[in-house]
């Protein structure tokens, strides 16, 4: 009979061959050999069971997930990812969950040429924590910190699909086809944007992944870079193009749409500041990578963190909520409203 405890489930799910290591699991430590030159890119985070998934989540989706929210933010620093930790808790051993959850864990670890060299497995609520190692050249990492006055600002994709697809699933909107499977798509099997995030290397300034929500994170790349940031709504991706044209966008819908592209996080969409001069250049990246790249807005001296949202007849608009802060006291969602 299989071996059901810890180390029957770890050698079971989660070893595999990992060429890319010097030594892989199974030993006190994983060892491995870094590029000569390069600096590591080292990132982690912790996806808990009601805090960041539902509960009954799919655990093959919940797999990719909790990998690709890691090489995300590899993918913000312009690194280029290599190999991943993976320390879970987990109520019960489980195993038709284990494989499926191993199953969604390694086709994004396939998918994006990482190797899993270690971890740990002990029993408790559910609760999943990726460390993931990248590796880039020490002046090329896109910091936070970098944008510069007059640089313009980018997203990639569609942000703001995640949190419709929550709301959805919440019963808070029921949206009308084709939306729940984009939206869906979108919240259980984020893209982690590694090749875009190499592409910019040399061309953006400032990085960030939205995870928090677009105005939030923006909020903390213009902070880091002691800027502000000025958005202007009709730059904005439209989603009512994803809808068709048969389909239900009335008010209510597009405004809930909007609001989830503002604040709504989980995205992992990439947020980049790059000087004028590399418009031309960002388009074509957009056109060989076969992502949409999005000019949104621009940095701007003034206080910094401060982010500006105008409405199409450029008058500032507000916004109650910015995006997800723990120990927070919820915010009432609200509404945008015209700023008299
Ligand atoms: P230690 O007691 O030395 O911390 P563990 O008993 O926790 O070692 O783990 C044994 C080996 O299995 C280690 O090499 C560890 O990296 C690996 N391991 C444990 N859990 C996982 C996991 N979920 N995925 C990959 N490797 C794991
Ligand atoms: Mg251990």
């Amino acid at each position: 009979m299989a071996d059901a405890g810890e180390f029957g489930l770890i050698a079971r799910y989660f070893t595999r061959p990992t060429p890319s290591a010097l030594l892989g699991p199974g030993d006190d430590c994983a060892l491995l050999v870094p590029t000569p030159g390069k600096v590591l890119a080292v990132t982690t985070d912790m996806l808990v069971a009601g805090v960041h998934f539902l509960p009954d989540t799919d655990p093959e989706r919940l797999g990719w997930k909790s990998l690709a929210v890691n090489l995300s933010d590899l993918a913000a620093m312009g690194a280029t990812a290599r190999w991943v930790t993976l320390a879970g808790a987990l109520p019960a051993a489980d195993e038709a969950w284990l494989a499926a959850f191993a199953r969604g864990f390694f086709a994004c670890a396939e998918a994006h040429g990482v190797e899993l060299v270690g971890g740990d497995t002990t029993a408790g609520p559910l609760n999943l924590c990726v460390t993931a190692l990248g590796e880039i050249e020490p002046d090329q990492a896109l910091r936070r910190s970098g944008a510069q006055v007059g640089d313009e600002v980018w997203v990639s994709g569609r942000p703001g699909l995640a949190a419709l697809g929550l709301a959805h699933l919440q019963g808070r909107v029921s949206l009308p086809e084709p939306w729940p499977r984009l939206c869906l798509a979108a919240l259980e099997k984020p893209r982690p944007r590694l090749a875009l995030g190499a592409a910019l290397r040399s061309v953006a300034h400032a990085a960030i992944d939205i995870s928090d929500g677009m105005l939030a994170d923006l909020g903390h790349l213009a902070r880091a870079s002691g800027l502000a940031a000025t958005l202007h709504l009709v730059q904005l991706p439209q989603l009512r193009e994803l809808a068709g044209s048969g389909a239900r966008y009335d008010a209510d819908l597009r405004r809930l749409a909007l609001e989830c592209q503002l604040s709504g996080g989980d995205d992992y969409e990439l947020l980049f500041t790059a000087a004028r001069g590399q418009h031309n250049r960002i388009a074509e990246i957009a056109a060989e990578l076969e992502l949409p790249l999005w000019c949104i807005g621009e940095m701007s001296a003034g206080t910094p963190g401060a982010v500006q949202v105008l409405d199409p007849d450029g008058k500032p608009v507000e916004f109650a909520r910015r995006g997800y802060e723990h120990f927070q006291a919820a915010v009432p969602d609200q509404a945008p409203h015209a700023h008299g």
